[in-house]
């Protein structure tokens, strides 16, 4: 009998490549410049684009580490929680998240779908949250958890880095310029991590004081290749007043966006780079030619 490996598990939750689909739009014709979507969102129900490919390479090294457990962070509305609970049931991890704040009832439905793929929620206090990757904290929830493989808030690490940085190579057709909606900096990273040439990576900051990732990005790089790649930057101008705020003008972009290519947008990331992406073919910030990849995760 062959016990089926992690590595072979979670290949059969994620269908790859995923797609990538031209758009048509006059907004960008009008510029000479040409958008392909990379669509990550559609490579599995459970685990979406860069969750799947930020926890590939962890869940490895945890079983390779004899983990039976699981332990990240999140707020209650955090995507990368959902997915290490899909992960750790099918996988057979168990899972503890541990979240940012008060415990609220009913819980919100990404809260009640992590527990119903029998994650156990945990909350802390935000001062605690700001420190959970200080010793002191994480000794206090090993002792409470007993040993768990730990990964950070939003599973961006440097085994994430190598993760995610495989997306590129998924792409055959010739591109200048690649962007991405940024939260921790860990998709961003390992997007310009497996850039070629003159290629070069966007990411768009979806929260507020999002200069902290230029900062956040390099230490990822470092973990994961040892060296920083020039060809990233961050834009911190489209965050619409924070993480999951949104805006009027934000709401009619994912409305318009919806009627002209009958694609939903997720409001939190997705339609936050695409605005902004959007607002640069208009300000005229790409040559004409320019040809643009933009990932949806
Ligand atoms: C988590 C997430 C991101 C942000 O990825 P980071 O690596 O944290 O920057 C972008 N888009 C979607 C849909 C996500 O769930």
């Amino acid at each position: 009998m062959t016990v089926r490996s992690i590595a072979d598990r979670m290949a059969g939750l994620a269908e790859l490549p995923s797609p990538l689909v031209g758009l048509r739009d006059e907004r960008l014709e009008r510029r000479a410049v040409r958008l392909q979507l990379k669509r990550d969102d559609l490579i599995g129900p459970d685990l979406p684009g860069n969750k799947w490919r930020k926890l590939r390479y962890n869940l490895e090294s945890a079983e390779h580490r004899g983990f039976t457990r699981l332990l990240t962070f999140g707020g209650a509305y955090s995507n990368h929680i959902r997915a290490t609970a899909a992960a750790g049931h099918h996988l057979g991890f168990g899972t503890v998240g541990v979240i940012r704040g008060e415990e609220h009832r009913p819980l919100n439905d990404s809260l009640a779908y992590a527990r119903a793929r029998g994650m156990t929620l945990t909350y802390v206090d935000r001062a605690t949250y700001r420190r959970k990757a200080e010793p002191d904290v994480l000794a206090e929830l090993v002792r409470e958890f007993r040993p768990c493989y730990v990964l950070p808030e939003g599973g961006s690490n440097g085994l994430a880095v190598r993760g995610t940085a495989e997306l590129v190579g998924e792409i055959t057709t010739a591109f200048d310029i690649i962007c991405c909606a940024t939260g921790t900096g860990g998709t961003l990273a390992g997007i310009a991590a497996g850039l070629r040439g003159s290629q070069r990576a966007i990411g768009f900051a979806v929260l507020k004081g999002g200069e902290f990732l230029e900062h956040e990005v390099r230490r990822l790089q470092l973990e994961a290749l040892r060296e920083v790649t020039p060809n990233w930057t961050v834009d911190t101008a489209f965050h619409f007043g924070g993480y999951a705020k949104r805006q009027p003008a934000l709401d009619s972009f994912v409305e318009d966006f919806r009627d002209r290519h009958g694609i939903s947008l997720d409001p939190v990331y997705e339609a936050k780079m695409l605005y902004g992406l959007f607002a640069h073919v208009e300000a005229g910030s790409f040559r004409p030619g320019t040809r643009l990849v933009a990932v949806l995760s």
